[in-house]
């Protein structure tokens, strides 16, 4: 199976997969333009199109493809998305035929109530829940919510290669740095994204296993998230607190 990132609008990833048969399916097409010039440059057959959640830089796309090019669309239930030719709902697996490829849809409420996550081929496809570095913001869901997502998400195989819709993992970096200077790893993956931005590349996908060792939204139970949140005097007893406090610094961060 084989992954490619296309890059759209400002900092968008529409991820795609296709076998070596010239089938392919997307992820969260923010727009049809670029998805139809790879298929064509790639000599590829699109099959089926998944979107996470309703918000117009995942789905703005999937109608025109869509009519064009007469594919079924995936997508949560939620009345915002108006493309969907199939509803998906958490704990249903999606059997795909060409390419051959099964998904667990994972719910994963927080950035919106109605997001969904796909999991399956050793790959995840996380839309706005989980960044490299960072997580999406509280739209429409409770900090619980959110972390009770990222816990989900989080207790995925290691080896999972984590499929994230924007290139935030930058300006992620510099905000994990204030939470946590002292994690090695954390600075070690920082040194890496900015050679792959200086030539051009993207950040993802990334491993999960690597995103636990770096990410600071995943590591809400570990001393440095902890001592961060004592320097910040915000009470460390309470994890959702703790991860609250997390995501209302970065807010005002960037
Ligand atoms: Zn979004
Ligand atoms: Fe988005």
């Amino acid at each position: 199976m084989n992954i490619v990132s296309i890059p759209a609008l400002t900092d968008n990833y529409i991820w795609l997969l296709h076998d070596d048969h010239a089938s392919a399916l997307i992820v969260d097409p923010s727009a049809s333009a670029p998805v139809e010039t790879v298929l064509t440059t790639l000599g590829l057959r699109l099959k089926a199109i998944l979107i996470t959640h309703h918000h117009l830089d995942h789905t703005a796309g999937a109608k025109a493809l869509r009519d064009r090019l007469d594919v079924p669309v995936y997508a949560p239930q939620d009345r915002r998305i108006e493309a969907a030719t199939h509803r998906v709902t958490n704990g249903d697996e999606l059997y795909f035929v060409a390419p051959a490829v099964k998904f667990r849809v994972l719910a994963v409420p927080g950035h919106t109530l109605s997001h969904v996550a796909y999991a399956g081929e050793g790959l995840l496809f996380c839309g706005d829940t989980l960044f490299s570095l960072g997580c999406g913001r509280l739209f429409e869901g409770s900090p619980e919510q959110m972390l009770a997502s990222l816990d989900r998400l989080a207790a995925l195989p290691d080896a999972t290669q984590v499929c994230c819709a924007h290139e935030y993992t930058a300006a992620n970096a510099r905000f994990a740095a204030l939470v946590t200077p002292e994690n090695t790893a954390l600075a070690l993956r920082t040194r890496q994204v900015a050679a792959l931005r200086a030539a051009g590349k993207p950040t993802l996908p990334v491993l999960l296993a690597g995103e636990k060792a770096t990410n600071p939204f995943l590591r809400v139970d570990h001393t440095e998230v902890i001592d961060w949140c004592a320097r910040q005097g915000v009470a460390t007893e309470s994890r959702t607190v703790r991860f609250a406090a997390l995501r209302k610094a970065k807010d005002v961060f960037s």
